[in-house]
């Protein structure tokens, strides 16, 4: 069943809707499979190792094995900020980023309901994900993007993969309202975040980590907030589990937004449960230049629920942190991913994150999206002759 989260009006699995009706509030899957934990014993570790919590029909499942993705401790890291800190590296699925795990489901979900044609709005990681699958399952594919604001790598994916790019004059925000007129229409099935399938897939993030902790929660969950899709599929696959009995605690849900995009962070600062939008978002983390998230409800509700926090970096601490960890634990992220790092240490250093914590961070995209930005941080090679004594000069200097 489809479930409004404000007035709880419910549709059918199989109606084509990505807003409520009655009240016009986003939508959420309910999902309580009755089956214990020892049946993901010995299966592939994919998402779909969780297949039985997948609100889709197995039979049709269009899937690149994303998910069982790389859960790394980072003890250097740790040490020098004083927390227990684990790294869940969404970079590794299969287009470099977690959307993967979202468009798996929703690309399945669009083979069940039979449609021809699917589409999105994207920062850049939404379309790359979405081109993939969709060339995958021999579906059409229609992608919008902020015009000049998408990261080299993930238009490249989208182009590639044989998706129509169109190149909108405007931000995302208006891309989202331009593709989401165009799905009302019926002209093309939409699989942005507002679509709850999405974040069925998404919670797949929840469920690794805490069975890579052994059936236990950490203390808190840090991730980037953009549309805020990802926030809330974590914490709703976290409560599942904890619902079904598989773990005894929560973690504490924490959302990191760019200082120049930031409408969730200052609406936790107000303790509202709703944003303003931020009408020119500004930051060099693409992929969470967002100002009026669609999933923001769900994310306040996560955050406030969980006892956790929401806090703001600046684009100067993200790309410092991308670096740090590049160069300490060699994990290389796309900007956006670092924000939780950089959210992570200012935070201790604030005081909010106790010395010990467990921390999970979620680097969510891949170094090799952006790579413009990666090289831009560096000092160019020097060019030398092939010779041992050039190149006895130039180690010399180093
Ligand atoms: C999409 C994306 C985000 C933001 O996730 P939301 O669900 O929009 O909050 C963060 N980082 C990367 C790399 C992304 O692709
Ligand atoms: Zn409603």
């Amino acid at each position: 069943m489809i479930k409004c989260i404000d007035c709880g009006a419910e549709y059918g699995l199989r109606d084509i809707i990505y807003t409520c009706r009655e009240c016009g509030s986003v939508l959420e899957v309910l999902c309580s499979p009755h089956v214990s934990k020892d049946i993901f014993e010995c299966r592939k570790s994919t998402m779909w190792k969780y297949k039985e919590f997948m609100p889709v029909d197995e039979s049709r499942i269009v899937t690149l094995e994303e998910g069982g993705t790389p859960f790394c401790k980072c003890k250097k890291l740790g040490d020098e900020l004083g927390v227990k800190l684990h790294v869940k590296v969404e970079g590794s699925n299969p287009t470099g980023s977690f959307k993967d795990r979202g468009m798996s489901v929703g690309i399945t979900k669009a083979l069940e309901l039979g449609v021809d044609t699917v589409g999105c709005a994207s920062t850049g990681n939404t379309s790359a994900s979405l081109a993939a699958y969709a060339a995958r399952a021999g579906l059409k594919c229609i992608v919008l993007l902020p015009a000049g604001k998408v990261a080299l790598g993930k238009l490249a994916q989208a182009m590639f993969h044989g998706a129509e790019v169109i190149s909108i004059k405007g931000n995302f925000d208006e891309a989202l309202e331009a593709v989401t007129a165009l799905a009302l229409e019926g002209k093309l099935y939409l699989l942005n975040s507002v679509n709850p399938f999405r974040l069925e897939g998404q919670k797949s993030i929840g469920f690794e980590i805490v069975d890579d902790l052994g059936w236990r929660s950490p203390d808190r969950i840090i991730l980037p907030v953009g549309n805020a899709g990802n926030i809330s599929a974590i914490w709703k696959g976290v409560t599942e589990f904890y619902e079904a009995g598989f773990i005894q605690d929560l973690p504490r849900m924490t959302g990191i937004q760019a200082e120049g995009a930031a409408p969730i962070t200052r609406a936790v600062r107000k303790g509202l449960d709703d944003i303003v939008p931020v009408e020119n978002p500004e930051t060099v983390a693409t992929a969470i230049r967002i100002g009026a998230p669609v999933s923001a409800k769900k994310a306040l509700r996560a955050i406030y629920d969980s006892d956790g926090l929401a806090e703001t970096v600046t684009d100067d601490e993200i790309l410092s942190a991308q670096k740090l960890l590049a160069r300490k634990e060699g994990i290389g992220v796309e900007p956006a991913s670092a924000a939780s790092i950089a959210g992570l240490k200012k935070l201790v250093e604030m005081g909010e994150i106790d010395k010990g914590e467990e921390i999970v961070c979620v680097v969510t995209g891949h170094l090799l999206k952006d790579p413009n930005t990666a090289i831009n941080a560096c000092k160019e090679p020097i060019e030398v002759d092939a010779n041992l004594e050039s190149l006895s000069r130039v180690l010399n200097h180093l």
